[in-house]
């Protein structure tokens, strides 16, 4: 399995720029690893969260664009970007912001235009159980949101007991 960088493009559009792959993909195969060029403990709009304080520069990966119906995903547990499904030659790819940021820097209004399109891409936090339970979550998300539910739940009680 070859999972090099060369397959894929940056196309600049009007400041906009996109990432193209030259390569087709089948659902579940990585694309390439993610590269981590350092580390900060803030994100900014360029920057992967990777872990709870954890945000990196990933080359080339950072005209990934957001998509609520993405086609590849990336694990920040194993830094690779892996097909969320078949990906024809020439296809953009995107992936679901949310899925590795928590809080985002720079939200945006997204109108990438799917059935199920959140609109406020603002990070994790922001978006209710039901919307984030269909997509692929890494793992510093999911331990994020368990956190912020006992901390609800916390807070409830001490109201409660108030
Ligand atoms: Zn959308």
């Amino acid at each position: 399995m070859v999972s090099t960088m060369e397959t894929l493009t940056i196309r600049t559009e009007n400041k906009f720029r996109t990432l193209t792959t030259k390569q087709a993909y089948k659902k579940g195969e990585v694309i390439c690893t993610m590269p981590s060029e350092n580390i900060m403990d803030k994100p900014n709009r360029f920057t992967v969260q990777i872990a709870k304080d954890r945000h990196t520069h990933v080359g080339k990966l950072a005209a990934l664009n957001h998509s609520c119906d993405p086609n590849v995903v990336l694990d920040t547990e194993h830094m690779l970007m892996i097909a969320r499904r078949d990906i024809e030659k020439g296809e953009e790819l995107s992936f679901f912001y949310p899925a590795t940021e928590w809080e985002m820097q720079a939200p945006f209004i997204c109108l990438c235009g799917s059935a199920n399109c959140i609109h406020v891409v603002a990070g994790a936090r922001f978006l209710p159980l039901s919307t984030l339970e269909h997509h692929y979550l890494n793992k510093h998300i999911r331990e994020m949101m368990i956190e912020l539910l006992n901390n609800t739940k916390a807070h409830l009680k001490n109201l409660k007991s108030a």
